[in-house]
């Protein structure tokens, strides 16, 4: 029988193993969602939302717990696998409390004596899942969809089955009738398969731009909705008058938290000349600070990269642009998973670390002459998941808005999910919408109803 193994990445010791599903198996998974959809479909919000607060409840309660099993899975720093929970918790709460207003019926005057927008469940909605964020990922999109009324099968990354399991186990603790949130623990073929069945509706992947472009065809060709959530090179843009005595540290976190290991990191930051020396000078201090060690230490900052490979690759990235002219100033040492916080300047469009996303704490420098060059530099992108720019001048921003073309655009912060706000891409970095208002009317048939 297939496994999937789980490696801890800090020191290679195997964890624990995971029977791959098989063809049975997925059949019996598919047939309990089918079986559970009209009574799911038939509870109330109110109840729904009653469940997704118990749900954020034994989150809290269990945040150590869960937060052990990311840090030992893909070696993010337990204190921010903790904060990942409570992430996870605060979702919920929002969902638990708004998810009535948010679904309920929008009237619309026409001729008809009534016509409203009822937002009725799709039914069963496949979760395509990245390892970086094991719970976040999973829960910001399993909250809103779930109480809409669908229910869930997640395909979870490899290397995360952990995680997958204790998301399952977690929302039958909080009182979900079986059938509702299931994981599945497989492989590519299957997804295709899946995508394939007529019982699922719909599918969500959260991950990389070749993982995108293969389930959106599989959807395409069997006509079913799609989500897309994949990865970004967002541009960190400084303009001469920002204030770094405020923004220095969000400007560091926004690159290096979860090892840089984050979709909407500041992988670019596009810094006006006549701040960059100062800019260099305080950010290069900082970086040298962040404490690298063993992720189960409460005070580590800077863990491990999720598995070898991953770093190997991002160091090919920082050598091939180094090779094209591109400076090491900091770092760029790397020991099996751990990857040392790096800074490259003198990098150009042309090189690898400006225009692949970099997955790891590299943080690439390119030198502006002018605010109208940092824009240019920000938008010369493939990818569209957000900008951010740091500068005084709050109206000169207002007025650049309608130049960026991302998700979004932050200003004097770095680029973050809320679950108030909506979260998603443009151009390679995919299409749809997450959290918000918007993330819950992804997954529902928006039906017209007119009544004469
Ligand atoms: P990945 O290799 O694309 O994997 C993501 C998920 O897709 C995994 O469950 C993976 O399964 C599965 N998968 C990959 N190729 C597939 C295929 N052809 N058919 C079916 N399933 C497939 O990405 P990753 O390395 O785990 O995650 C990092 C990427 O995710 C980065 O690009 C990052 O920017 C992006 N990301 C985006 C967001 C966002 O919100 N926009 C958030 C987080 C991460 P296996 O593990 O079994 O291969």
């Amino acid at each position: 029988m297939k496994k999937n193994t789980s490696t801890n990445p800090y020191n290679g010791e195997s964890i624990n193993s995971y029977n791959r599903d098989t063809q049975e198996s997925l059949d019996i998974k598919l047939q309990s969602s089918l079986s559970v959809e009209n009574q799911w479909q038939e509870t109330s919000i109110k109840s729904r939302s009653k469940l997704l607060s118990k749900v954020s409840s034994l989150l809290v309660e269990r945040k150590e717990v869960y937060g052990k099993l990311i840090t030992q899975e893909m070696g993010k720093p337990i204190a921010q696998s903790i904060s990942e929970i409570e992430k996870c918790a605060w979702a919920c709460d929002f969902y638990a409390t708004n998810a009535e207003d948010l679904l309920a019926d929008e009237l619309i005057e026409t001729d008809a004596s009534e016509s409203f927008i009822s937002y009725d469940p799709l039914g069963c909605i496949l979760a395509v899942m990245p390892w970086n964020y094991p719970f976040w990922q999973v829960i910001r999109f399993a909250a809103p969809t779930l109480t809409a009324g669908n229910t869930v099968l997640l395909k979870h990354a490899a290397n995360v089955s952990g995680c997958s399991k204790a998301i399952e186990q977690l929302f039958l603790d909080a009182g979900y009738p079986e059938g509702c949130f299931q994981s599945i623990i497989a492989g590519h073929e299957e997804i295709e398969r899946l995508i394939a069945n007529d019982h699922v509706k719909a599918v969500t992947l959260t991950g990389s731009e070749k993982a995108g472009k293969s389930i959106a065809k599989l959807a395409g060709e069997h006509l079913k909705k799609s989500v897309l959530e994949l990865g970004g090179n967002n541009a960190c843009i400084i303009w001469e008058d920002a204030d770094l005595e405020t923004h220095l540290d969000t400007m560091v976190m926004a690159r290096m938290q979860n090892t840089g290991q984050s979709c909407i990191a500041a992988k670019r930051f596009i810094v006006c000349e006549d701040i960059y020396d100062t800019f260099m000078e305080q950010f290069i201090a900082k970086v040298k600070d962040l404490k690298s060690g063993d992720p189960m230490k409460d005070d580590t900052y800077i863990g491990v990269m999720a598995r070898e490979d991953l770093a190997e690759t991002l160091q090919q990235q920082i050598n091939d642009s180094i090779a094209m002219g591109a400076k090491n100033v900091l770092g760029n040492e790397r020991s099996g998973a751990y990857f040392s916080p790096t800074i490259i300047t003198e990098v150009t469009p042309d090189m690898p670390i400006f225009k692949e996303e970099t997955f790891g704490p590299v943080a690439a420098i390119i030198k502006a002459k002018d605010r109208a060059e940092t824009l240019a530099l920000a938008t010369d992108s493939r990818f569209g998941l957000g900008s951010m720019l740091f500068t005084q001048d709050i109206d000169a921003a207002y007025s650049v808005i309608s130049n960026i073309p991302d998700g979004a655009f932050f200003v004097n912060d770095m680029v973050k999910s809320d679950p108030r706000l909506p979260f998603g891409g443009t151009k390679a970095s995919g299409y749809g919408r997450e959290l918000s208002r918007e993330g819950i009317l992804e997954f529902v048939n928006k039906k017209t109803v007119y009544i004469n």
